[in-house]
């Protein structure tokens, strides 16, 4: 159906389901694609999301929300459409939102990726009409290593550092970044002890209620005051930086993982000692092969560099493509 999706000012709205998609403000119903903050808002009337999103989700919207939750893959009803959750590989419990309506298939990604993650089901191909992609490193410099590279990487300057007697600060986003590299170190790790930041390790309980051991990260505040952290791997949120909290693990080297840190400028100002490049986001050619292989007729580009790549898929591609504004993204957040 021809613009059944349209953008308002509480966001993007699914007008055949009468909901809106991780709505920007307060709505009677809103469809949820994941537990990002900048997806995921408090204040909703009604909550649907994926069955491996709903803890979560709970967990940023509130105790009280009404969250109603589907496995991926299954079908159920809204209004005039038909709706399902599949997988979108981007952290646990991901998903993108497939619309029918009168035969006509929307397909809403949310933040996706196509690398191996343990801790994400892996990202699902969906035939569609109208696919909206995200774009949040929507540029040819875009171009991921591979996962055993940034492995490799990390345990290699976790190595070093240890021997240098400095302790490893690892910064990474507490809802899922975290537990990814958690994932990745884990049967690999012999160097030292690994702790995480209190925000982590509250994330860490709700993967292992789906089956997922971060009992080998610890908090160290069960540490006396001196303890000697010169071999350990800490993971801390961004906002730890240069905090009180971050004191008692000097002497201390810091890097940030993140696809951001691929651009040598962004390393540069960061002041972190290092960039690893780790992206929960497609990178360029994953955005192109994706959207060539949902064969949609039509695209719209949301969420970073929309301008760029909707003019890269109609000039190169001759796919009809268009940016989509208002569809909440606030850079450098969550990533
Ligand atoms: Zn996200
Ligand atoms: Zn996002």
């Amino acid at each position: 159906m021809k613009d059944s999706l349209v953008v308002q000012k509480q966001g993007l709205f699914y007008k055949p389901g009468n909901f809106y998609i991780d709505p920007l403000r307060p709505v009677p119903v809103a469809l949820i694609t994941h537990a990002h903050g900048d997806h995921a808002r408090s204040g909703s009337g009604e909550y649907i999301t994926s069955e491996k999103n709903a803890a979560l989700l709970r967990r940023r919207v509130g105790s009280d929300a009404k969250i109603t939750s589907y496995p991926y893959g299954e079908p159920f009803i809204l209004n005039n459409s038909q709706i399902s959750f599949h997988p979108a590989g981007h952290i646990l419990g991901s998903s993108q939102i497939r619309c029918e309506s009168n035969s006509y298939v929307t397909l809403i990604s949310g933040d996706y990726k196509r690398q191996e993650d343990q801790t994400a089901d892996p990202f699902e191909t969906i035939p569609c009409d109208l696919f909206v992609t995200e774009a949040t490193f929507g540029l040819p410099i875009y171009n991921w290593p591979t996962v055993e590279t940034s492995t490799h990487e990390i345990l290699k300057w976790w190595q070093q550092n240890a021997k240098d007697g400095f302790a490893s600060i690892l910064f990474c986003y507490a809802l899922g970044k975290a537990q990814r590299i958690l994932q990745m170190i884990k049967n690999h790790h012999q160097t030292g002890p690994v702790y995480v930041h209190g925000s982590i390790q509250a994330f860490n309980t709700l993967y292992q209620e789906e089956g997922f051991d971060f009992s080998f990260a610890t908090s160290p505040l069960d540490n006396p005051k001196n303890f000697d952290y010169s071999n350990a791997l800490i993971l801390a949120p961004p906002s730890t930086f240069r905090s009180v909290w971050m004191k008692r693990f000097l002497p201390c080297k810091t890097a940030f993982a993140s696809g951001w840190s691929l651009v040598r400028g962004n390393r540069r100002r960061s002041g972190y000692d290092k960039g690893l490049v780790l992206s929960d986001h497609a990178d360029w050619k994953d955005l192109l092969r994706t959207i060539k292989e949902t064969k949609a007729k039509k695209v719209l580009v949301t969420h970073g560099y929309e301008q760029l790549l909707s003019r890269y898929l109609k000039e190169e591609l001759g796919i009809d493509a268009k940016p989509l504004a208002g569809y909440g993204f606030i850079p450098n957040e969550e990533e």
